[in-house]
């Protein structure tokens, strides 16, 4: 059973990850390691009917990443 992950939506604010830095609202919590990260770090791996499956950049389990959850 795979974990989904939610996007964080909120105001523009800077990636956790030290080595991103970038400015966005797309924030996601690894719900493997509740690690923070931004849409430009994870990992994409493949996009079904669900959604997008995605790696974490920190531990790099796969999560599913809903395409029909919308904020
Ligand atoms: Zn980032
Ligand atoms: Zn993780």
């Amino acid at each position: 059973m795979k974990q989904v992950v939610v996007p964080i939506v909120a105001e523009a604010t800077e990636c956790p990850r030290s080595d991103c830095g970038t400015k966005t609202t797309d924030h996601f919590i690894c719900p493997h390691c509740n690690k923070g990260f931004c849409g430009n770090c994870f990992i994409a791996v493949t996009e079904n009917e669900q959604g997008n499956e995605i790696k974490c950049p920190e531990c790099k389990e796969k999560m599913l990443l809903p395409t029909n959850i919308k904020a």
